[in-house]
């Protein structure tokens, strides 16, 4: 601002100020509406400049009236809005301590609980919260210290719009995140939450204590019972999540008490049916009582749990759940409950022989016949009297029961087809179990469907998994402690550690994360700090325009990376408020151009989600790691593969997990020459381990244990395993014997012809001080495929009985119709042909070359234009483009040199027209030097008017 112009903005500003104290709420709301519309989206400079260095004094005023006005909910949303510029206008705390100090977060939290607010002035007052919450872990304790885990949980209880609850669930995991000292009140607050009535708080409460517990190292008893009841929900969401948290739990202190009250709940007694019986609202809505919702529920979760490990199943079978299952297996009141029961019961049966026999005594074999054939229908065919079996059933898992299981545990498994042949042959299951030799399971029912949560495919061999949970942690820790003495510095793994904004965190690893496909990290780091620099928020990367965006991606490659982090900025800023998602789906369903990967690690790396990300570093650690050789890229190696990767994350650190197994698979465990002799991981290796079994060990180590693992050759070819390779053996490779791909497809051939058109410059002081220097037409590709908005020069695909001939003739009229003039072909020169190889396309492009000597030749079409020398350099143009440019450029300076070697006569004209060139301007029309390239930035806003 310059010095003259100082006294006059703050003058304007005092006037302001001024205006604002003297006006009433009809003057304020007017003063109100201009503020918004004039100052959304600001940055904290800006705002500065507008009100001459003191911005603070209205946000002052700002906070005071909303302070003193809140209850009678004058202007209210619009205060809240005004304040909320202030607030995400910078990432500084410059505003934020001004607000806390004027005591904003108290007003915000009465705001909440008011009963005169509206939910959008409580939205509002959410998000505020949020901006401060994400601010950092010094915010988060004041927000704590002020009693808001309360206050937000109550307004997520009582709330009655998805959105609202939406934002207080969020806030509520915001201020969760990273703030130890408060991590038990807000889980506290979370399990009381559980109590409402709001199925869609309870939801968010169960959500967020699925994200809290993790990181938790105890679990508060007081979660068993709530939690117990959500499975009374008749949401399917709600019954979901508190599934989940239910398996979450199985490793925390309270897992006796969670296995108990499930077992309890598959047998509603005549009392809890009489007294639910009552509730008679309940059954007239949905035909069911809840008591019978939860059993069904219950008995899934079970399913699930017993699947886990032998040792849960243990300790179910101690607590009497075959009994139980089979009593909730013959209530015909609820067909859900019954289904549930009899997959429950099913897992036990397959699993352990012992269970099967007590079972098949303990309901007749008539009845145990008809399950082992209709599992998944009993319950539709069932009669009364067969229900009355399983009601009154006595099948007790006794302590012997208990000991003889112990013995068989480890007898060949049953499969349910060799269970069900049996049954249909009339043999009993225990003599066909000692027929059983094979330990392959094929199960084709719904059960085989669900998730297996540790392994990395249920039918493949054990080889494939971890098994948790000793292995696990130690692959961790060694892992991570080696990430923490190796790890690369890089940009963005800086701005993921020390930015505190969440919002910015999020935006700047999602902007790493779409660069780092495809492209080394040192080919990234320039463009991401040049990125970083120019557009350090989604906001700003939102207002630029798509020349810009790849103007700045140029020579990146795969463009439509960078359309797609501009079009989802553009996403986040319109239609969600400019906030970025905050969970993977979200990530993975809101931004466009993010795949399951990409919202996995950044998930994971700026948000702190639990979750596993498979890249292709990652696949080649865990193939090698899991001995996995199958086609890397079929269904079910991937799907192997994610499994895998989820049960390996750190949940303390899943984002540094991640980036260390990437690390690794970069640095150490490389495509080609993997330093297995620096690994950290090498213990846990089964290729390292095969390679060092099949050379009879390693020289200078003779007391390596030979290793128990099956011959890697043991497994090839094994149908029933979709994990193992399927190649023989290739001793030359070694652990580069994993991955295995399918044999690339060749790229496509394809051949372009292109003419690079020059033109005499003007100057006029543009294009970087080249006055007189020649400029290239260049057009603009289409907006979709490949290169797409990107600038080339004038070309077109080479006809399939193309000739020299040909070839001039078509591009002759290709350039004159952009010229909107009739060239002749004698003025195109052959220059040569370069090779640019994309990912699935061979290019050729064949070169020519027209030099006009019209300064004024004209471009009418929007979509070409004069470009000087240095203007083209920085233009969007892709890698071919400046190939094109050198081979041009060398065959120029051949024909200098020929010139200067004894050609002279010929080139003679050729030369005194450049000097002509050079000392005069050729003179231009008015329109002429409208159309004429003046700058680079010129040249784009023109651009930017047009479209
Ligand atoms: Fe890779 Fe070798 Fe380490 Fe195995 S031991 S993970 S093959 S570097």
């Amino acid at each position: 601002m310059s010095a003259q112009k100082e006294p006059a903005n703050i003058g304007r500003v005092l006037s302001f100020l001024r205006e604002w104290d003297r006006g009433d709420r009809t003057v304020r709301g007017r003063m109100l509406n201009t503020f918004l519309t004039q100052n959304s989206g600001r940055t904290s400079h800006e705002l500065e400049l507008e009100f001459a260095q003191v911005a603070s004094l209205f946000l002052a005023r700002l906070t005071t009236w909303m302070k003193l006005t809140y209850m009678f909910g004058t202007f209210l949303g619009k205060q809240l809005k005004a304040i909320g510029i202030f607030l995400s206008a910078s990432s500084h705390d410059q505003y934020l301590v001004e607000f806390l100090e004027d005591g904003g977060v108290l007003t915000l939290l009465d705001i909440l609980g008011h009963p005169r607010s509206k939910e959008e002035e409580k939205r509002e007052a959410l998000r505020l919260l949020l901006t401060v919450s994400n601010a950092g872990r010094k915010y988060k304790e004041i927000i704590c210290e002020s009693h808001g885990v309360t206050g937000i949980a109550e307004c997520l209880a009582k709330s009655n719009t998805d959105e609202t609850q939406e934002t207080a669930g969020v806030l509520l995991e915001s201020i969760s995140h990273g703030n130890p000292k408060y991590q038990n009140q807000i889980y506290k607050g979370l399990i009381a939450l559980m109590t409402c009535t709001s199925p869609k708080a309870q939801q968010l409460a169960l959500h967020n204590l699925h994200a809290l517990q993790c990181k938790m190292k105890t679990a508060h008893c007081s979660i068993v019972e709530p939690l117990l009841n959500m499975l009374r929900s008749l949401h399917l969401e709600v019954q979901d999540e508190a599934i989940r948290l239910i398996l979450d739990l199985k490793c925390y202190d309270v897992r006796p008490l969670l296995l108990n009250g499930l077992v309890t709940r598959l047998g509603p007694t005549k009392e809890e049916v009489q007294h639910h019986m009552e509730e008679s609202e309940m059954i007239k809505m949905t035909g069911t009582l809840p008591v019978f919702v939860q059993q069904a529920a219950a008995a899934k979760a079970i399913r699930l749990l017993a699947k886990d490990s032998d040792e849960l199943s243990r300790e179910l079978l101690s607590l009497g759940v075959i009994q139980r299952l089979l009593y909730t297996m013959g209530n015909r009141e609820h067909a859900d409950a019954q289904i549930q029961a009899s997959l429950a019961l099913e897992h036990f049966i397959s699993s352990y022989p012992v269970i099967e026999e007590h079972v098949q005594r303990g309901i007749g074999s008539t009845l145990f016949e008809a399950f082992m054939h209709q599992t998944d229908t009993l319950y539709m065919n069932m009669n009364e009297s067969q229900a009355e079996i399983l009601l009154t059933n006595k099948v007790h898992i006794t302590e012997v029961v208990l000991a003889l299981f112990s013995e068989k545990l480890n007898k060949p498994r049953l499969t349910m087809s060799r269970l069900r042949s049996a049954a249909r042959n009339g043999l009993r299951a225990g003599e066909e179990a000692s027929k059983a030799a094979e330990p392959k399971r094929n199960r084709s029912n719904k059960a085989a469907k669900e998730e297996e949560p540790l392994n990395a495919s249920s039918p493949s061999c054990s080889r494939h998994s971890f098994h948790p949970p000793a292995d696990v942690e130690l692959l961790r820790s060694q892992l991570l402690r080696w990430y923490d003495n190796n790890k690369r510095e890089l940009p963005w793994r800086t701005l993921a550690v020390t930015e505190s904004d969440l919002n910015i965190r999020t935006y700047a690893v999602w902007v790493s994360e779409i660069m780092l496909q495809q492209t080394q990290v040192a080919t990234v780091i320039d463009y991401y700090n040049k990125w970083m620099k120019r557009w350090p928020t989604v906001r700003h990367l939102s207002a630029a325009t798509l020349e810009e965006v790849n103007q700045m991606w140029a020579g990146l490659g795969y463009y439509s990376r960078g359309r797609r982090l501009h079009e989802g900025a553009q996403k986040v800023v319109s239609q969600l408020k400019g906030q970025m998602p905050r969970t993977v789906d979200g990530l993975l369903k809101q931004l466009p151009g993010v795949g399951r990967y990409t919202a996995a690690a950044v998930g994971s790396i700026a948000l702190g989600q639990v979750t596993g990300a498979v890249d292709g570093n990652v696949v080649r650690v865990l193939c090698r790691l899991r001995a996995i050789g199958a086609d890397s890229t079929s269904a079910a190696v991937t799907e192997a593969l994610w499994r895998l990767a989820n049960t390996l994350v750190d949940p303390e650190r899943p984002g540094d997990f991640n980036q260390a197994v990437m690390e690794l698979g970069a640095r150490v465990c490389s495509p080609r020459g993997p330093v297995c002799s620096q690994c950290p991981v090498q213990s846990h290796c089964h290729a390292f381990r095969t390679v060092q079994g099949k050379r009879g060990g390693t020289p200078g180590k003779p007391d390596r244990k030979p290793s128990t693992l099956p011959d890697i050759e043991d497994c090839v070819s094994s149908e029933a395993c979709p994990l193992c390779p399927s190649e023989p053996w290739d001793e030359a490779l070694g652990v580069q014997n994993f991955p295995r791909k399918p044999p690339k497809k060749p790229p496509r051939v394809e051949r372009t012809l292109t003419c690079v058109v020059t033109r005499p410059g003007g100057g006029g002081g543009g294009g970087g001080g080249e006055e007189g220097g020649d400029e290239y037409l260049l057009t603009r590709r289409p907006s979709t495929g490949l290169l797409a908005g990107l600038w080339e020069f004038p070309s077109l695909l080479q006809g399939e009985k193309s000739s020299s001939s040909k070839d001039k003739a078509a591009l002759c009229a290709r350039v004159s119709g952009l010229l909107a003039g009739d060239l002749t072909e004698s003025l195109f020169r052959y220059a040569g042909e370069v090779v640019h190889v994309f990912s699935h396309i061979r290019q050729t492009y064949v070169v020519h070359s027209v030099r006009l000597r019209d300064a004024g030749a004209q471009t009418p079409s929007k979509k070409a234009q004069w470009l000087t020398r240095s203007a083209l350099q920085e233009a969007a143009v892709s890698t071919g483009v400046k190939k094109i440019l050198e081979l041009c450029d060398s065959v120029d300076g051949q024909k200098e040199q020929s010139c200067s070697g004894g050609k002279r006569q010929n080139c003679t004209g050729t030369k005194k027209k450049k000097n002509q060139r050079a000392s005069k301007k050729p003179k231009l029309s008015a329109s002429d030097s409208g159309r004429r390239q003046v700058s680079l930035s010129a040249f784009f806003s023109h651009v930017k008017q047009e479209s």
